[in-house]
């Protein structure tokens, strides 16, 4: 075995085993920095802890029914029933403007009948690309002037989609998507990342971001999975805290936050068929196990809106549950906040639900559940049925009053009242350098290296000449930006390659810039789904030392990215089969906002990199991992399967791994949830799980000694999984429970330590309740196995 010094200061560190950075700036420049200069950092971030994250940033839960401020029950009192019924309305921007693109210009006898006529309380969107903040601040300015010349005044909300950095607003920074995100298992990168994203949207003077998606992600086939934080409800509970907290400060008013919407409540992430918007099945259990958490704990943080489900769960579409908006929403969860429909769903409700047979029926109805605002967008007819209802006596004034209020308290928050334009009017940079930084650090530690079994990453150089290697970069993903980015970046679906910045390169462009063109051969060999020019990449693959087929997706957002299999298309299959003949090593490079099946090519490659959408950066990040200038610290948020027909999470029930033979083979996914190398290795030791018997309610430390016992100074990803032995709901195997994030230099070890309350031996019961019950739990963490009893007898607090 490799003798590795022990660094000093490394070992036993006691009660300073998890340390926090001082800021998340500082964080962010000596985490990169450390990592990728191969070095530990100078002065480390060492620790960021899943558990010290969420005590930071969680405020203590309060109820919060506050009572209305003076201005805003002021207003109340002097609207009238066609003025509540505006401000509940939200049109797309294309209802106030002509053209398209860059073209757009504001409509004066549109944006009059909308805002001034009908009063409508919020507008969205772009139509159809990102604009230059100067447009956004035309636009703005005039859609403001027109509510200055309302009766009351009252200013209009703007919102838009910056679901991975300010999407809409051109030169912005893109960061990765929240799966690339959540890969990073680093929550501090993502509050700085929410930080940026909140700061160039509002830069832009629009104070609404509809993110972030709280759906959990555990069905791969959702196009829309790449928006989640991947199927973990705890990974994902401390991503989307880190996210609100980043969107919105302590201070809504602030020139640099903007209201977070938690979206798209409830269970619209877990389709049947993977198709979007289509009907999900999940029982009560399961929607409070592993779809409610998320949002519950983001309501906590301070949550200022919530979307609402476009599909049905159990029948019953989002719009017109009751039960979940109020019941639950408002009532278990405490959100005070508001409500907003998601695009056109309350005419949906006759269209494609058909739970109602007109309009005006739905629009009953989808108030009654408790919804705020309707995104209607494209006309003006739900605030005529809505005000009609009211009239008529279906619908009290007193519901309508409430979701008002809700309206006008979020842009009273907002400060929108003292200043419309709040952002537009501060000069708030978009795109900066340390903007940039952060969306590279992120794009860094996204990336997760799944195989190098024959060590053939990091690239070496050619031992002759010392010059790099001669490479081969192919494939569908080799060039393209819109593949590191995906959908929701610059147009919705975030296909124009055309209009990416230059500035940032693809992975051919990074591998370049690092290796020099004369190392770097590209042949594009196929598209996604079409074969080009093979045989030149196989006769370039036959010179080179280094195949580097670029696999994987294109752009794609919502419904558009709908598909019926999980395999890779065969055009790629056989790009990659072909290259590999050739018979020099194979790296594959994943780019993908979803797992797609590569069991039939795996085994060809000598190492395989997964990139989840690791945004404007991405390129870069990719080379520097290949290069061997980043040690890889990324680790998969989702399961990665094997066989399109057997998605199982990493937290299926024990049965679930049964096979045909009665043994326990069924599970084996091509990657395990949380796996992912480095080019450091780590050990694990010295587990103690204390007290060995606790009390129900008590309080349990494990602790554990990681040491990197590689060659070069790495991240690793400790995670804390439990098992609960025997419980009256068949328990999972196991379960995320915490984790930390830990940079050690070479040979150094720490000491972590994790206190475990009753949510990480809690489940939903079969009464529906968060329940917990006596008896055995194993504790794991890198291999290792504690146990420990929970008595009822045994003292509290022990
Ligand atoms: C999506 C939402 C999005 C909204 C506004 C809808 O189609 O489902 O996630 O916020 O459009 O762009």
């Amino acid at each position: 075995m490799q003798r590795i010094a022990r660094s000093p200061g490394a070992g036993r560190r006691g009660s300073a085993a998890l340390r926090l950075c001082a800021t998340t700036a500082a964080f962010v420049a000596l985490a990169g920095a450390g990592i990728a200069r191969g070095a530990a950092p100078a002065q480390s971030p060492a620790v960021v802890s899943s558990e010290q994250f969420l005590a930071r940033e969680l405020p203590p839960a309060v109820a919060s029914r506050a009572a209305p401020s003076a201005r805003v029950a002021g207003l109340l009192a002097k609207m009238t029933l066609r003025e509540k019924v505006g401000q509940l309305t939200q049109l797309a921007i294309q209802t106030v403007t002509t053209g398209v693109d860059q073209e757009i210009r504001i409509d004066p006898e549109e944006l009059r009948q909308a805002v001034v006529d009908y009063g409508v309380g919020s507008i969205l969107n772009v139509h159809d690309q990102a604009l230059p903040v100067a447009r956004w601040h035309e636009l703005l300015r005039e859609i403001q002037a027109a509510a200055a010349r309302t009766r009351l005044a009252i200013p209009v909300l703007y919102g838009i989609d910056s679901i991975h950095g300010a999407t809409y607003v051109k030169g912005a920074t893109l960061f990765p998507q929240p799966l690339g995100m959540a890969a990073t298992w680093n929550p501090e990168l993502m509050l700085a990342g929410s930080k940026v994203a909140a700061a160039e949207t509002r830069a832009a003077g629009i104070p609404w971001n509809f993110s972030p998606v709280l759906d959990v992600g555990r069905q791969p086939l959702w196009p829309r999975l790449y928006e989640t934080f991947g199927e973990d409800t705890y990974l994902a509970s401390v991503m989307g805290v880190a996210t609100v907290r980043g969107y919105q400060g302590d201070d809504l008013a602030s020139p640099r936050s903007v209201a977070a919407t938690l979206k798209h409540y409830v269970g619209y992430s877990l389709p049947t068929t993977g198709h979007d918007r289509t009907p999900a099945l999940i029982p009560e259990t399961t929607l409070r196990e592993h779809f409610l958490p998320t949002f519950a704990v983001a309501v906590r943080a301070g949550a200022a809106s919530v979307m609402v489900n476009s599909g049905e769960v159990n029948g019953v579409p989002g719009h017109v549950n009751r039960f979940l908006l109020e019941d639950v929403l408002r009532g278990e969860l405490g959100f005070d906040g508001l409500v907003v429909s998601d695009w056109e769903d309350i005419k949906k409700l006759v269209t494609i639900h058909r739970v109602a047979g007109s309009n005006k029926e739905a629009t009953r109805q989808a108030m009654l559940a408790g919804i705020d605002m309707s995104m209607v967008p494209l006309d003006t007819t739900f605030a005529d049925h809505l005000l009609a209802l009211v009239e008529e006596g279906a619908v009290p004034v007193a519901r309508i009053d409430e979701s008002v209020r809700r309206v006008l308290t979020l842009k009273e928050r907002l400060g929108l009242f003292d200043d419309p334009l709040r952002g537009a009017s501060d000069g708030g940079e978009v795109g900066g350098p340390a903007a940039r930084a952060v969306a590279l650090a992120s794009a860094r530690e996204s990336i997760v290296l799944l195989a190098n079994a024959k060590g053939v990453l990091p690239l070496k150089a050619a031992a002759a000449s010392g010059a790099g290697p001669r490479l081969l970069v192919t494939g569908p993903t080799a060039d393209s930006r819109v593949a590191l980015n995906n959908g929701w970046s610059i147009v919705w679906q975030g296909n124009r390659e055309d209009l990416y910045p230059t500035d940032s390169p693809t992975v051919r462009g990074a591998l370049v810039e690092r290796f020099g063109a004369d190392r770097v051969r590209y042949v594009a060999g196929a598209t996604y789904d079409t074969e080009q020019d093979v045989a030149a990449a196989v006769a370039a693959a036959r010179e080179a030392d280094i195949a580097i087929v670029c696999l994987g997706e294109m752009a794609y957002a919502e419904t558009p990215g709908n598909i019926d299999d999980l395999a890779l298309p065969e055009a790629q299959l056989r790009l990659a089969r072909a290259v590999a003949e050739a018979g020099k090593p194979m790296v594959l490079v994943l780019v993908e906002g979803r797992p797609r099946i590569v069991r039939p090519i795996v085994d060809l490659a000598a190492a395989v990199v997964l990139a989840l959408n690791p945004g404007q950066e991405g390129g870069r990040a990719i080379a520097e991992v290949l290069a061997g200038d980043v040690n890889p610290s990324g680790r998969l948020p989702i399961t990665y399967p094997r066989w399109a027909h057997a998605l199982r999470t990493y937290d299926h029930k024990a049965f679930e791994e049964q096979d045909q033979s009665f043994g326990l083979t069924a599970f084996s996914p091509q990657f395990e949830f949380g796996s992912g190398l480095g080019y450091s290795t780590f050990e694990y030791s010295g587990l103690s799980v204390q007290p060995a018997v606790a009390g129900l309610g008590g309080e349990v430390v494990a602790s554990v000694t990681v040491r990197n016992s590689g060659p070069r100074a790495g991240a690793e990803v400790v995670q804390l999984y439990v098992t609960d032995e025997v419980a009256s709901v068949t328990p999972p195997v196991k379960r995320l429970r915490r984790f930390a994030k830990v940079w050690l230099a070479a040979g150094e070890s720490r000491e972590l330590s994790f206190s475990l309350g009753r949510d990480a031996f809690s489940f939903i019961g079969r009464d529906n309740r968060p329940t917990v019950e006596p008896g055995a739990f194993a504790i794991l963490i890198g291999g290792l196995k504690g146990r420990l009893e929970l008595a009822a007898s045994a003292p509290a607090g022990r």
